[in-house]
């Protein structure tokens, strides 16, 4: 059974003006699209053919032989889960549970979004800011590339994928002005609380 690429759960444009009809044009339906066909063609024939998307993470995963097919995994994986983390009118603040969690790990809300803005902005190069639960308690993570927290054990709550290619053509190199915005604008909080 072949990897499938997910609709965006939101139309192209539902994100303006913060992220463009253009940026997902090419996020969605170049990168991502991407790494679902370099998957396939890796795992195709191999033993991992059958397997879903985690089993497959989970199983290549610290395996230097199999960088390929876990670098390519992971990034189907990380932005399928991505465009779920926002939507059209999101940001403002979580409540219920996982307010509670927040402020309970963090302090407080703001605390907790200085640290995730914090580490979104110095992730050097590629990869992904997390808010992760840690057997039980949330916390902060930045991955580099494609890693991602299912690799270490830990389950992710919310992401923001700091490549250049998921704000250059909207923010040019100002990458902390996308982090705040995602945070204040995008942020789908009741999908991050689905995910407790
Ligand atoms: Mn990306």
């Amino acid at each position: 059974m072949a990897i499938t690429l997910p609709d965006l759960p939101y139309a192209k444009d539902a994100l303006e003006p913060h992220i463009s009809a253009k940026t997902l044009e090419f996020h969605h339906g170049k990168h991502h699209n991407a790494y679902v066909t370099n998957l396939n063609k890796l795992i195709d024939g191999t033993d991992l053919a059958g397997a879903d998307l985690e089993g497959i993470i989970k199983k290549v995963a610290g395996d230097t032989a199999k960088a390929g097919v876990f670098n390519n995994a992971a990034q189907v994986w990380n932005h399928s889960f991505y465009w779920k983390c926002m939507k059209p009118g999101g940001g403002g603040r979580p409540s219920g549970a996982l307010a509670d969690k927040i402020n309970s790990a963090f302090g407080s809300f703001d605390k907790f979004a200085e640290e995730f803005k914090t580490a979104a902005a110095t992730q050097f190069g590629s990869g992904w800011a997390w808010l992760i639960d840690d057997g039980g308690k949330l916390a902060i993570m930045k991955t580099a590339n494609a890693d991602l927290p299912l690799a270490h054990g830990k389950k992710a709550l919310l992401t923001i994928d700091v490549w250049e290619h998921a704000y250059y053509l909207d923010y040019q190199n100002r990458r902390p002005d996308y982090i705040g915005t995602f945070f204040e604008k995008l942020v789908n909080w009741d999908f991050v609380a689905s995910n407790l």
